[in-house]
């Protein structure tokens, strides 16, 4: 049984309820994690508290040099945490170092943090008066985090919140636990005071006790859009400071200027990279007027050279989706679309993914997918690609903006106008110009919109250094 990470000791919980964590390509159990309630969230926060007391009045030289240390580790253990990933997400073993990789840069960003945190100075705003601004941290931090990143997403979170003073208590995904447990490992080895990162497993039970919780001051949460509305009204409710990621439904617009031998493979590694479970997966193809015939071949050609398999297996191309029943509602999706009237160009319900074991699903392409069908709309999680049409670039632009999620949209054109016009009018924050995932790197905030992000305050980038201080603005006349 995975055990809590409490006031630097780690500890097993004891007459709670576990759920099985699986290695999703073989279907096997490999680890139990507890499903721990209030006595032990309400000790991961007491311990927490306890820390704050010292560690937001450390130096930050001090903080940064520990950072530094954290991060010398978290190198030397890249290649470790990569098959961690795999072996209990099921990604290929190069995604899951890319992931790292992406995480260690929110590392590299809050080392900054001696500059990060500087205030401000106004002289003589009048006779004899100046005023200034200090940055202090806001006190206890709880971090709740999704299944699909589970070693970049954590390191979004408390590595920029320690750099700022508070402490930190942090719930992986009940799914995928064991990142989050080497993270802790390596914290407490990098020589941070106990207390500092507290670690609590378990799933909906453990969220509801961090948000009633009086002491923590603010919530971190990334995850799928109903919870992630759910946590910032809550922890709103109890008047707590709140970021919440929620889901999304990226589109990808492919003008007849594009050029396909940059689309094409782009558009691919975003429908089916990290097979399709992630929030920047590019789940919509919308071809303007002239654009479709050819990138629907080259798609359909692609897509069928992909390889299915074990993540850590060499050649792998799209790695097992995370539980078995995940893989039945993708199905269902596949279904819908069809029922709906759009046609599976590939099928990723062939029996050869199907029958082995672990939770396998092959690529699939759904064709005439019109803005109405639920699968130009709705967020599936898993790889599958629909293809659309529009007549013209406005056309497509409506119908990207008519959907409910905001996080991601891209376009493929050599034309700067309507690269341009694209910037300007969609509603998506994270926009890419010939980019499949336009992910912001770490100095840079994770920017979500409309029902893709509760909050104000974005994640990561100066928008993190913000969520995770409060500023104090002194006026003083001599
Ligand atoms: P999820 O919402 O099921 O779980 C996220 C976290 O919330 C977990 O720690 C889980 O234990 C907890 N949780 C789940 N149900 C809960 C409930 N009813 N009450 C309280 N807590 C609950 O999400 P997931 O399936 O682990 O992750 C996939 C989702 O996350 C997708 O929708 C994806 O788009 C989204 N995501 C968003 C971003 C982003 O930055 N916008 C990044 C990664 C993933």
């Amino acid at each position: 049984m995975i055990a809590n990470l409490i006031g630097g000791k780690w500890s097993q919980v004891s007459g709670r309820e576990s759920l099985p964590v699986f290695n999703p390509a073989s279907g096997e159990v490999i680890e139990q994690v507890p499903l721990s309630g209030a006595p032990e969230v309400g000790a991961a926060v007491e311990a927490a508290v306890k820390a704050y007391a010292h560690w937001a009045a450390s130096a930050i030289g001090e903080r940064a040099q520990l950072m530094f240390r954290y991060k010398a580790l978290l190198e030397a253990n890249a290649e470790e945490l990569a098959a961690i990933i795999t072996r209990h997400h099921g990604k290929t073993l190069d995604e899951a170092r890319g992931e790292v990789r992406r995480g260690i840069e929110v590392v590299d960003f809050a080392c900054g943090a001696p500059t990060l945190l500087q205030g401000r100075t106004l002289r003589g705003v009048s006779r004899d008066v100046d005023q200034d601004y200090y940055r202090f941290p806001v006190g206890v931090v709880a971090g709740i985090t999704p299944f699909n990143f589970p070693v970049m997403i954590p390191l979004w979170m408390f590595p920029l919140a320690v750099m700022a003073g508070n402490t930190f208590v942090l719930k992986p995904s009940e799914r995928t636990p064991l990142g989050a447990v080497k993270l802790a490992e390596l914290f407490l080895e990098a020589g941070f005071p106990e207390g500092v990162l507290n670690l609590v497993h378990g799933a909906r039970e453990t969220v509801d006790a961090l948000l009633s919780n009086p002491a923590i001051s603010a919530v971190s949460f990334v995850g799928s859009e109903p919870v992630a509305r759910y946590v910032y009204e809550q922890a709103a409710r109890h008047g707590k400071r709140v970021q919440a990621a929620g889901g999304a439904k990226n589109h990808i617009l492919v003008m007849p200027d594009a050029d396909l031998s940059l689309a094409v493979p782009a558009i691919l590694n975003s429908a089916f990279g990290n097979a399709g479970e992630r929030c920047l997966a590019g789940s919509v193809a919308l071809a303007i007027k002239g654009a479709g015939k050819a990138l629907l071949e080259r798609l359909t050609a692609e897509t069928r050279k992909l390889r299915v398999g074990p993540g850590d297996q060499a050649g792998t191309d799209i790695g097992p989706l995370i539980r078995d029943e995940h893989r039945k509602r993708v199905v269902e999706h596949i279904e819908r679309g069809v029922r709906e009237g759009a046609r599976a160009i590939v099928d990723g319900r062939d029996n050869t993914y199907l029958s082995r074991a672990g939770f396998f699903l092959g690529p699939t392409i759904l064709d005439q997918v019109t803005p109405e069908m639920a699968a130009a709309r709705e967020e599936i999680f898993g790889p599958v690609l629909s293809v659309a049409q529009a007549d013209g670039l406005r056309d497509a632009i409506a119908q990207v903006n008519r959907v409910d999620y905001g996080n991601m949209a891209t376009i493929f054109t050599s034309s700067g106008k309507s690269a341009r016009e694209f910037r300007e009018q969609i509603e998506a924050g994270m926009v890419g110009v010939n980019v499949g995932v336009a992910q912001p790197f770490a100095f840079y905030p994770f920017s979500g919109w409309k029902s893709s992000f509760y909050g104000d305050l974005h994640i990561h980038g100066t928008d993190g250094v913000d969520f995770y201080t409060r500023k104090k603005v002194v006026v003083s006349r001599w």
